[in-house]
């Protein structure tokens, strides 16, 4: 018995010792900035102006052809002010018009050997609750400068972003820098309906001309400040993989008739169970390789007792993945997600409706796909008067890995734009346009060089949308420095 107890405790000794020896040599993944001070920018009150003026022409997109066709003068006025704001661009850099009201800039580089990269930035916005107006402290197309941020819709998702680009190649120009690497810079006008007749024309231009990008960086994640679980930096969270999506649509048609005699089951009971098996069987839990990487990346600064777990993820996965999933958003990095979006039944109080339906739309994490979400559902509901059919959908991104270049430039640049920031890869869990440029690139970044906490990052799509006047001279900074780092740093100089 004592020689049994001896040997467990020698056994709980040496795994101590592992786990301790795992997180005692574990090693930064952080990059230092060498100059060791950030590189800013004074209030630009020019730059300023731009957003405004950005803000107010109404580029609201519609999934509706007809609205969206209706809406054709605002996106025309809206490419008129960037020619006329953004003289130096324009005439050194190539522009096409695709489809209309998209825009392609083509900055030439003098080495053909170095892969094109791109950057993109989509010019809609969603439109504004009629009945949130009032909540609005400053109109939503207002662009009003006040309390050191300019407000309004798009200022963050994603004109911010468009307008910083154009300001930070208006620099470089001024300047005098010469690429050698071309640098594309895009932008669609109706990523927040699915990009299909702005990026997807885009790309399909790209395409017939033959380019691949050995860089693409889209909207999509920010500098969370205050959003990751235990770290007090804030955190430039890269999206280097999206989840994928599909909506299922369950329809149920039983015979229906008066409703003072009702069958022991009608169509909407069906449904209701139908739906509701769906809701209380969840996919299994996992970690995508890019919440990997994430874990990787942020071990080191890890709390005690927090980065023992990090430090030893394979063996602490369980623990890991069960914490992220006790929060909504933590639930959707680390699982598939379905929730029930519309229902459909019922006409009037005293008549059992005969057809009724439901749709619930899916985020699916890569490693999965949108068939694995039909055999999971159809297993589930295992019904057969319940028709399920597949509607709007997209497959998981592909994976970039943040051992490759572009993941480095984007490190190495925020280290001398942000050097008290720490970088982490991470799983994008909305979607962009950066889908279709899938087949474009084996590099995609999904990130806004923004310093956002949660209560800003919950006004994108919602009210008093606005930006920080000091960050977005980060984020022009940011784009700036990018541009300039593009030309120097190439598959060979990854460090
Ligand atoms: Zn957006």
């Amino acid at each position: 018995m004592k020689k049994i107890l001896l040997l467990f405790f020698a056994l709980l000794l040496a795994m101590v010792g592992v786990l301790m020896f795992n997180t005692l040599t574990l090693k930064s993944k952080q990059l230092i900035a060498e100059n060791g001070k950030p590189l800013t920018l004074a209030i630009d009150s020019s730059a300023v102006q731009h957003l405004r003026s950005a803000v107010q022409i109404n580029t609201v997109s519609y999934s509706d052809s007809l609205k969206m066709s209706e809406a054709k003068p605002h996106f025309d006025s809206f490419i008129d002010f960037l020619k006329t704001t953004y003289p130096l661009v324009f005439s050194s850099l190539e522009d096409t018009i695709i489809n209309g009201r998209n825009i392609l800039l083509k900055w030439k580089g003098s080495n053909p050997a170095l892969q094109p990269a791109i950057l993109y930035a989509h010019m809609d916005v969603v439109p504004v609750e009629q009945n949130t107006l009032t909540q609005w402290k400053h109109p939503a197309f207002g662009g009003v400068v006040a309390d050191n941020c300019i407000w309004g819709r798009g200022t963050l998702d994603d004109k911010g972003s468009l307008i910083s680009i154009m300001e930070a190649l208006t620099r470089s120009l001024s300047n005098g820098l010469k690429p050698s690497r071309t640098v594309f810079i895009a932008s669609g006008s109706d990523e927040e309906v699915g990009g299909k007749t702005g990026a997807a024309t885009i790309a399909q231009y790209c395409r017939i001309n033959n380019l691949h990008f050995g860089f693409y960086l889209d909207e999509g994640m920010v500098i969370a400040q205050g959003v990751v679980l235990k770290i007090k930096k804030d955190v430039a969270l890269i999206g280097t993989a999206e989840k994928g999506y599909v909506t299922l649509e369950l329809t149920v048609n039983l015979p229906g008739g008066h409703s003072s005699k009702p069958q022991r089951e009608t169509a909407l009971d069906v449904l209701l169970s139908a739906v509701k098996n769906v809701h209380d069987r969840p996919f299994e839990k996992m970690a995508a390789p890019s919440t990997q990487e994430f874990i990787d990346y942020l071990a080191y600064d890890m709390p005690m007792p927090a980065k023992v777990v990090f430090a030893n993820k394979r063996l602490f996965k369980g623990m890991i993945l069960s914490t992220y999933a006790k929060t909504d958003a933590g639930n959707a990095l680390v699982r598939t997600t379905g929730v029930t979006t519309v229902m459909n039944a019922g006409l009037q109080d005293n008549v059992i409706p005969t057809k009724v339906s439901a749709k619930i739309n899916f985020r699916i994490l890569p490693g999965q796909s949108t068939a694995d979400v039909v055999n999971r559902v159809t297993e589930t509901i295992n019904d057969k008067r319940v028709q399920i059919l597949t509607g709007e959908r997209f497959e998981p991104s592909k994976t970039t890995s943040a051992d490759t270049w572009g993941f480095k430039l984007l490190q190495k640049t925020s280290a001398e734009v942000f050097p008290d920031v720490l970088v982490a890869p991470s799983l994008m869990l909305g979607s962009t346009d950066s889908k279709h440029f899938a087949d474009l690139t084996d590099a995609t970044y999904r990130f806004f060089p923004i310093r956002l906490d949660n209560e800003a990052i919950g006004t994108i799509h919602g009210i008093n949308e606005r930006i920080k006047i000091p960050y977005f001279m980060e984020t022009i900074r940011f784009y700036e420095s990018l541009l300039s780092n593009l030309q120097t740093f190439t598959p060979e100089s990854k460090k």
